[in-house]
């Protein structure tokens, strides 16, 4: 379903990723694990046209989509949970998930998937009112995952959505992610939090410093000594 093929990336002169291939095949969790600074957000940048690559080529259901607007990638299928989950903090929750449906001009369609959001996360039908700025950071998070299905994609990316939350609320937004996984979404996680993310995920890679390192099935990666000191805290 995705494929990044030999991706190599720029912030000016630094070189933040050096030659990524990976690939998500359709109904996949799939994760990318990695320190601080070892280029996930920049991958996923990459995907979605935030950043274009120096070179390598990024393709989404055997099309090249490599240095296309954001705009066209998200229409494709694709839709991105930021790090930090960045909702608008002025806004209410329902305006935050309508802006999530922006693109699309069918307005039964547009309700029928808040309807979807809503069974997902009753809360924010509690809260459809509320500031999202006065959300708890775990509500937040679940307003910016509603907010990227709004768009109903095929391929969620989600950057670090265990971020600065309790372990109780990150098992919670785990298992959310299990949920529109099984529901039929392909999912690409980011994450720091390795063992959550390959305890839910099919396959997982390692990246440091722009490179991947190691790629594996979960089940392997999770066993395997070099991640278990390096990334399980074992
Ligand atoms: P984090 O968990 O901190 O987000 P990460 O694995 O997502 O880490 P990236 O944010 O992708 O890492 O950063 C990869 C490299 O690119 C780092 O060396 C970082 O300092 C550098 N970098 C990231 N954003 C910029 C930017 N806007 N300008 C210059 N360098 C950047």
């Amino acid at each position: 379903m995705l494929k990044l093929d030999d991706i190599v990336t720029h912030y000016g002169n630094i070189q933040a990723l050096k030659g990524i291939s990976i690939e998500v095949k359709q109904g996949e969790i799939v994760t990318i694990i990695g320190a601080n600074g070892a280029g996930k957000t920049t991958t996923l940048k990459t995907i979605c046209g935030l950043i274009s690559p120096t070179s390598g080529k990024v393709y989404f259901q055997n099309k090249d989509i490599t240095g296309k607007a954001t705009s066209d990638i998200v229409e494709a299928g694709i839709a991105m949970v930021p790090e930090g989950r960045r909702v608008f903090p002025r806004m209410t929750v329902l305006e935050n998930l309508q802006l999530g449906a922006y693109l699309n001009k069918n307005r039964q369609e547009v309700k029928n998937y808040l309807e979807e959001v809503f069974t997902l996360f009753p809360i924010l039908k509690n809260r459809k009112k509320q500031i999202a700025g006065t959300l708890s950071g775990g509500e937040q998070q679940m307003l910016a995952i509603g907010r990227a299905l709004m768009a109903k994609p095929k391929l969620l990316l989600l950057d670090e959505p265990s971020m600065g939350l309790a372990p109780k609320i990150v098992a919670n937004i785990f298992d959310i992610i299990t949920e529109i996984n099984k529901e039929g979404t392909t999912i690409l996680l980011v994450e720091q939090n390795a063992r959550m993310a390959l305890s839910i995920a099919n396959k997982g890679f390692v990246i440091e410093t722009g490179k991947i390192v190691l790629q594996d099935t979960a089940e392997n990666l999770l066993k395997n000594e070099e991640v278990k000191k390096a990334y399980l805290g074992e």
